[in-house]
C-alpha cells in the first residue's frame, strides 16, 4: 500500500524554501495520492473534500456568485437540496427540473445526478452539455466504472466517496473532479482559503478502496439486476426503480407500515441508511424525505453478500408487508 502520511507540516529546504508539501491544508502527499488515482478514472483533475456535502458546499461557493441560481435535477439526494437551502441566505437560489429533458434558461449552473438517488433516473448529458451554464454530475452511484461524465462534456463531476468510492463504511469523504486545470485550480486555491481539506486518513482507505472499485461495483449491479428482476415478479411490490447499472435499486410498497415492518424484518440486509458498502442496506427514505418520495419507497444498496442469500432474506421479510 501507499504510505499513510499523518503529518500536517513538512520542513522547508535547506534554503528555507517551501517544498511541495509544507502544510497539510494545502496539500498533502496522501490526499495528494488518492486525487492523482481518481483523476485517472474519471479522466480530469481531482480534489478531495471531508465529505460529498463539503464537496458540493465548495464547489457552489467556489463557483456561483449571490443571486445566482442552479437547476437542480429533481428526485437527485435529498441533501443536495438541503446543502442548497442552507446557502440560501448568501443569495443562492435554486429550481428543481427533469434532468431527463431540457434544463431551464436563465440559471447559471445545471447539477444532475446519474443515477438519480433514490428514483434512479439518467440524465440527459447532450441535452445539458448544449446549455450554457456549467454542468456538474453527482455520479456517485454510477462510479466511474459506468460512467465518465466529463467525457460527455460535464465541466465537474462530484461524488460522495463514502459510498462507492471508498466503498466499506467506514471513511467519510467528498470529491470533484475538473475537466479542465484552471477551474482546478481556483478550487483548489479556495478550498485552501476556506479549509474545506480532506484529511490523509480517509484519503488512505479511497486508495484501498479504488483497488477493488471495479471488481466490487460489477458483482453489486449483477446482484442487484438480479434482485431487480425477483421484486418485479413479486405480488406485494408496486414499482420497481432501477436503471440496469450499480447496487442501488429503489421499491414500493402499499404504504409506510409495510415498508417499515420489511425493514426491520430483514437480517442480513441492514437496516440502515447510506449506500455503496460492501454490506447491503435497505431503508425507507420517507423517514427523511418526508413527501418528497412515496410513504412505501424502500431504497436497497445491494452489498458483496451472496445474491441468492439476500433474496432469500429479502423474500421472507416482503412475508410481513
Ligand atoms: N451525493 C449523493 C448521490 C449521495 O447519496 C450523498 C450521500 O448520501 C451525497 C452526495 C453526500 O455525501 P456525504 O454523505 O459524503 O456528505
Amino acid at each position: 500500500m501507499e504510505p499513510l502520511d499523518r503529518s500536517t507540516i513538512w520542513p522547508y529546504d535547506e534554503h528555507g524554501e517551501p517544498g511541495r508539501f509544507y502544510y497539510s491544508r494545502y496539500d498533502s502527499p496522501t490526499v495528494a495520492e488518492a486525487e492523482a488515482r481518481l483523476g485517472q478514472l474519471d479522466g480530469g483533475h481531482a480534489l478531495l473534500f471531508p465529505s460529498g456535502s463539503g464537496a458540493t458546499t465548495a464547489l457552489v461557493l467556489a463557483l456561483l456568485h449571490p443571486g445566482d441560481t442552479i437547476a437542480l435535477a429533481e428526485g437527485a439526494y435529498y441533501g443536495t437540496g438541503v446543502t442548497f437551502q442552507a446557502l440560501a441566505k448568501w443569495g443562492l437560489r435554486y429550481v428543481e427540473f427533469d434532468q431527463t429533458g431540457t434544463p431551464p434558461e436563465g440559471v447559471q449552473l445545471l447539477w444532475l445526478e446519474a443515477p438519480s438517488n433514490p428514483f434512479l433516473t439518467m440524465p440527459d448529458l447532450e441535452a445539458a452539455a448544449a446549455h450554457a451554464a456549467p454542468v456538474v454530475v453527482d455520479s456517485t452511484a454510477a462510479t466511474p466504472v459506468y460512467l465518465r461524465p466529463l467525457e460527455h462534456h460535464a465541466d465537474f463531476v462530484l461524488h460522495s466517496a463514502t459510498k462507492y468510492l471508498a466503498g466499506h463504511d467506514d471513511a467519510l469523504l467528498g470529491a470533484v473532479v475538473c475537466r479542465e486545470t484552471a477551474a482546478a485550480d481556483e478550487l483548489r486555491t479556495f478550498r485552501s482559503r476556506t479549509g474545506i481539506s480532506a484529511a490523509a486518513d480517509p484519503a488512505w482507505l479511497l486508495l484501498r478502496g479504488l483497488k477493488t472499485l471495479e471488481v466490487r461495483v460489477r458483482r453489486q449491479t449483477a446482484t442487484a439486476t438480479a434482485l431487480a428482476e425477483h421484486l418485479r415478479r413479486h405480488a406485494k411490490v408496486q414499482t420497481v426503480r432501477y436503471p440496469g447499472l450499480g447496487g442501488l435499486i429503489s421499491f414500493d410498497l402499499a404504504d409506510g407500515e409495510a415498508a417499515r415492518r420489511v425493514e426491520t424484518s430483514t437480517r442480513l440486509i441492514v437496516n440502515a441508511t447510506s449506500l455503496g458498502g460492501v454490506t447491503s442496506v435497505m431503508e425507507s427514505r420517507h423517514r427523511w424525505e418526508g413527501d418528497r418520495v412515496p410513504t412505501g419507497l424502500l431504497r436497497l444498496s445491494a452489498g458483496l453478500e451472496d445474491a441468492d442469500a439476500l433474496w432469500r432474506d429479502l423474500a421472507a421479510a416482503l412475508e410481513q408487508a
